[in-house]
């Protein structure tokens, strides 16, 4: 568990690019909760700007997807293995809102 952990969070750091700061939590019912946090960038109250998904794959992705947007609309310019997946990640998040999911807490 701990190993895949590392590894997962290893995987996400690479492909988050230089200004994501992946962290993987694992909850209290063993499934890993995915944080991305960004090097440059606050949101309210001087805390960093952060995704929290939590999930295995899902979690993954969606976090990922978060910050590939936060990339893109905030951080023109910067190289991250994950704007590779922009269309993906914006056909994704077009899906989840035909599916009217609700949003998983502030962010
Ligand atoms: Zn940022």
């Amino acid at each position: 568990m701990t190993a895949s952990r590392s590894a997962r969070e290893r995987k996400a750091a690479v492909e988050a690019g230089p200004l994501g700061r992946v962290r993987i939590d694992v909850g209290a019912d063993q499934q890993f909760v995915y944080k991305i946090s960004c090097a440059e960038c606050t949101a309210k109250g001087d805390k960093p700007w952060s995704a929290y998904r939590p999930g295995a794959d899902n979690g993954y992705l969606a976090a990922m997807d978060r910050w590939t947007f936060h990339l893109h609309e905030n951080h023109r310019g910067t190289d991250a293995p994950c704007l590779a997946y922009l269309p993906e990640a914006q056909q994704r998040l077009h899906e989840r809102r035909e599916q009217q999911d609700p949003p998983s807490g502030p962010s």
